[in-house]
């Protein structure tokens, strides 16, 4: 294993970074990338060793850094960003080398979110403060105490992102991180680890370790020292975690899959409702947000295929480092034949492919054709499973009550978007829809402040704003009398 490669001109260390040293492991996993299958290298496979060392290291750095003031905590975070912001270029290639998503998406939203998401957190951090309020005289104070050690495990389809929303809460509330990337895409977690070192955090306070989940990570979730456990990934991968961490009742945050609607009215902006549903392919259709099931009143449903034909079919697929390109590959040969395996069952079923509907072997990668199946039972598994690829279905009803019911009726409760002109069947129907964020006539909008999560089997607990900050911290109210300190003068 060589402890270093290069990606696109770019240095990626291979080994984990434990305690602000970088550590090797004698064995390896190869890290390939979708653009073309290429190697990329050889990967850290980290184990229990790796795991006791890395939670020992944050176990260590937790009293120093849980002590100090929010400012320089702030402070630090803001350099983290700065550091991101010098490296957007480096971390967008990397990123898209390692999960073959689109390389201008990277530079100009996800990696300038990446640095907003610790600016986000230090400048919450300084706000953080509720009122005092008395009680029959007695005054009330909350306070956010750091829980303690925290293991972040992240998945493969928005790794830097999806990592951040969680490293950088945890380090603002004064706790210490083991973060475990996703062993298809482990490479801008240990980028994250050298601009962090560099930003000045103390040595033990931000711990990337690599490896498979079943090894390492099953690992971390059982550790004893670990006081918070933050997962975004899968159901059966959370059901996992979850028996780990009954056994020290280790709280869990958990943000899931999906199989959310897409409700289209017959009075919506046609034009805009064809452009919601078309954003569904967006990063190959590996959004957990991703409304993949397309629900259209059935009196505009020929005209509303007809127009979402006509441009889903212009989407150009190709190589993601390539501005124009639409649809990058899907991450993994595994994924590739998941997809597949979907639609044919689907279509085996009695669904009809409007478009797509198999692999383009023709463009050298991991490439699936932007997928439409219509005739679909919605007991069938294409309606009820997410599928995690560009595969839509589409289905039709006839009144608002049957739209809900339709919307409603998965394990899931991640995400929902509707398309209509009234105002008052917005409100309607989003009060009816089980679903942790709504869009009405817009998609993928989403701010920091806001709470981010599902419900159901799409998570437990919520990210964002306060959320986070109450996640990762032991809330403590101290009520103190009005005439206590007589003795004290
Ligand atoms: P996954 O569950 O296979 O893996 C996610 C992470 O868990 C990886 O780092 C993996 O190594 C680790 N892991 C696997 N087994 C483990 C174990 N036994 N113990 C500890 N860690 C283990 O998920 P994935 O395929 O990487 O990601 C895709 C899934 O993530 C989809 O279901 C998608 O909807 C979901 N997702 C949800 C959100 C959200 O915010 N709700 C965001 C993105 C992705």
């Amino acid at each position: 294993m060589t402890d270093k490669i290069t990606v696109a001109g770019v240095a990626v260390d291979t080994r984990h970074f434990i305690g602000a040293e970088r550590v090797a492991s004698a064995e390896t996993f190869t890290d390939t990338s979708p653009i073309d299958g290429s190697v990329l290298g050889e990967i850290a496979r980290g184990g229990r060793a790796e795991a006791e060392a890395a939670v020992g290291a944050a176990k260590a750095a937790f009293p120093a850094w849980a002590a100090t003031s929010r400012a320089e905590r702030a402070r630090i975070l803001h350099a983290i960003a700065d550091g991101v912001e010098k490296r957007i270029e480096e971390l967008a290639i990397v990123e898209t080398h390692d999960n073959g998503a689109l390389l201008r998406s990277h530079r100009r939203g996800v990696m300038p979110r990446v640095a907003h998401n610790f600016r986000f957190f230090a400048d919450w951090l300084l706000t953080l403060d509720h009122d005092d309020f008395e009680t029959r005289g007695h005054t009330n104070h909350v306070s956010w105490d750091p829980a303690g050690p925290s293991v972040l495990i992240t998945p493969w389809n928005a790794p830097l992102m999806l990592a951040t929303w969680k490293v950088a809460p945890a380090l603002a509330a004064g706790n210490t991180v083991v973060l475990k990337p996703a062993e298809w895409s482990p490479l801008t977690a240990s980028l994250l680890a050298d601009i962090a070192a560099e930003a000045g955090l103390p040595a033990g306070v931000l711990n990337v370790v690599q490896g498979l989940g079943a090894e390492i990570g099953d690992a971390l979730t059982s550790h004893p020292d670990v006081r918070r456990i933050s997962f975004t990934g899968s159901v059966p991968t959370a059901q996992r975690i979850a028996e780990s961490a009954a056994a020290r009742l280790t709280p869990l945050s958990l943000e899931l899959g999906g199989k959310s609607p897409l409700l289209v009215f017959a009075d919506a902006d046609l034009d805009l409702a064809v452009d919601l549903a078309v954003e569904q392919y967006d990063n190959a259709g590996q959004v957990c947000l991703a409304a993949t099931r397309i629900l259209v009143e059935e009196s505009i449903a020929d005209e509303f295929t007809r127009r979402f034909v006509d441009k889903a079919s212009r989407l150009k697929q190709g190589d993601p480092r390539d501005e124009a390109t639409d649809l990058g590959p899907n991450i993994h040969p595994r994924q590739l034949e998941k997809i597949d395996g979907f639609v044919r069952r689907a279509i085996g079923q009695g669904a009809r492919a409007v478009i797509g509907g198999t692999p383009d072997t023709g463009l050298g990668g991991l490439f699936y054709r932007p997928t439409l199946l219509t005739d679909v039972a919605q007991d069938s598994e294409i309606v009820q499973e997410e599928v995690f690829g560009p595969v839509l279905t589409l289905q039709t009803f006839a009144t608002e009550e049957e739209a809900v019911r339709l919307a409603n009726d998965t394990r899931f409760g991640l995400a929902a978007t509707l398309a209509t002109g009234d105002h008052e069947r917005a409100e309607r129907v989003t009060a009816r829809l089980v679903a942790g964020t709504v869009w009405v006539n817009c998609f993928f909008v989403r701010d920091l402040q806001a709470p981010f999560g599902g419900s159901r089997h799409s998570g437990v607990g919520r990210e964002g704003g306060t959320w986070s900050f109450d996640f990762y911290c032991d809330l403590k109210n101290t009520v103190t009398a009005p005439n206590g300190w007589k003795n004290h003068g």
